[in-house]
Order: structure tokens, then C-alpha cells, then sequence
């Protein structure tokens, strides 16, 4: 099981499309989706991955108000960081290499380091450090991804979800920890 994990809008339902969606991988759907959690099979070089997207991000003081929240992996993002930690056999950790590392990002990677799961960090829209959108930038895709490294995890991998660079490495790497 590989988990998606990181804060809102970083780029992780893109991701997990992107993933599911290349030509190489055989997809599926499966039944008992939620509107906060989605599961998907995805083969890669004859292995099975199942990945969830643990996107469904409620705030912290609707915990527990099942018409927010009818899944008990929706969540702070801390909590599905927790969670991504105790279950997962690998971790992906999103987080937006145009914006750079977050507070937020920081103290999710924070519990990661703690689990047992390898972690992998995904500089996704990479493409937007590269391109000097509106925004993003302040500087080059090195400088970038050297700047991720404070978060403790290792290797940034770079990614573009929207474009797909970098996805068929990342996967590479995933089944390389399984
Ligand atoms: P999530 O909240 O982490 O699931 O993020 P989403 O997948 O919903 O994406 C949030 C926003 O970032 C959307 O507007 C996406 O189109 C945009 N986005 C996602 N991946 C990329 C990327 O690789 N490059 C750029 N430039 N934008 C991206
Ligand atoms: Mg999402």
C-alpha cells in the first residue's frame, strides 16, 4: 500500500491521476470509494501497488462529524500522516516545490520520519518552478529541490503531475522500497 500524503492543493489528486493514468499501468477502480479517501490499483513493472489519495482534508474542530467527515482517514494532516505511517509499506509525501517547504510540510515529515514506512518526498509542480509562473518561483529547480532536503526525508524526487515528468522514475523508486 503506497499513501499519498501532504496538505491541501499541493498536487496530490493530480498526482495519483497521473499515476493510475499512464498507458503502462492497469487500473481499477474500487468499489467503497469516499469522497475523502480514494483507493486505486496500479500495476508497474508486474508489480501491484494500491494507492490512496488521503486528500480529504476537515478541519480539525469537525473531526468526528460524520457528515463532514465519513472516514476515519479524513483528517488533520498530521493524523493522516499518522495513520500513512502505521499502515503504509511506503509513504509519498507531497509537497509544492514552487511554493517550497511549508510549516505545515514540515511537521507532517516530522511524523513520517517517526513511522516505520520509507518515505519518499514528491517536489511536485516542478514545471512551475522551471517556468517562472505567476507566483511560484523564486528561483531554479536546483535551488528548489536543495531547499527541500531541511524537511529530513531525503532525495526530493521532482515531479510534474500536471505534465507527467518525473512520475515513471517516482514509481520506479516506489516498487525499488517494496
Ligand atoms: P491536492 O489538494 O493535494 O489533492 O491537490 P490537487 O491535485 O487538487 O491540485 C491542486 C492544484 O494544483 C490544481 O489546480 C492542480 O491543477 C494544480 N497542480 C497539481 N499538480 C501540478 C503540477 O505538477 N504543476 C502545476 N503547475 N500545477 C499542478
Ligand atoms: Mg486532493
Amino acid at each position: 500500500m503506497v499513501a499519498i500524503v501532504g496538505r491541501p492543493n499541493v498536487g496530490k489528486s493530480t498526482l495519483v491521476n497521473r499515476l493510475v493514468g499512464r498507458r503502462e499501468a492497469i487500473v481499477e477502480e474500487r468499489p467503497g470509494i469516499t469522497r475523502d479517501r480514494t483507493v486505486h490499483d496500479v500495476e508497474w513493472i508486474g508489480r501491484n501497488l494500491v494507492v490512496v489519495d488521503t486528500g480529504g482534508w476537515v478541519p480539525p474542530h469537525r473531526l468526528g462529524d460524520t457528515s463532514v467527515s465519513p472516514d476515519p482517514l479524513a483528517g488533520s494532516v498530521t493524523e493522516q500522516a499518522e495513520l500513512a505511517a502505521e499502515t503504509a509499506d511506503v509513504v509519498l509525501l507531497v509537497v509544492d516545490a514552487a511554493t517550497g517547504a511549508t510549516e505545515e510540510d514540515e511537521e507532517v515529515a516530522r511524523w513520517l520520519r517517526r513511522g516505520a514506512a520509507p518515505v519518499l518526498l514528491v517536489a511536485n509542480k516542478a514545471d512551475a518552478v522551471a517556468s517562472g509562473a505567476p507566483g511560484g518561483p523564486r528561483h531554479s529547480l536546483p535551488v528548489a529541490l536543495a531547499e527541500l532536503y531541511s524537511l529530513g526525508i531525503g532525495d526530493p524526487w521532482p515531479v510534474s503531475a500536471l505534465h507527467g515528468t518525473g512520475s515513471g522514475d517516482l514509481l520506479d523508486a516506489v516498487v525499488d522500497l517494496l
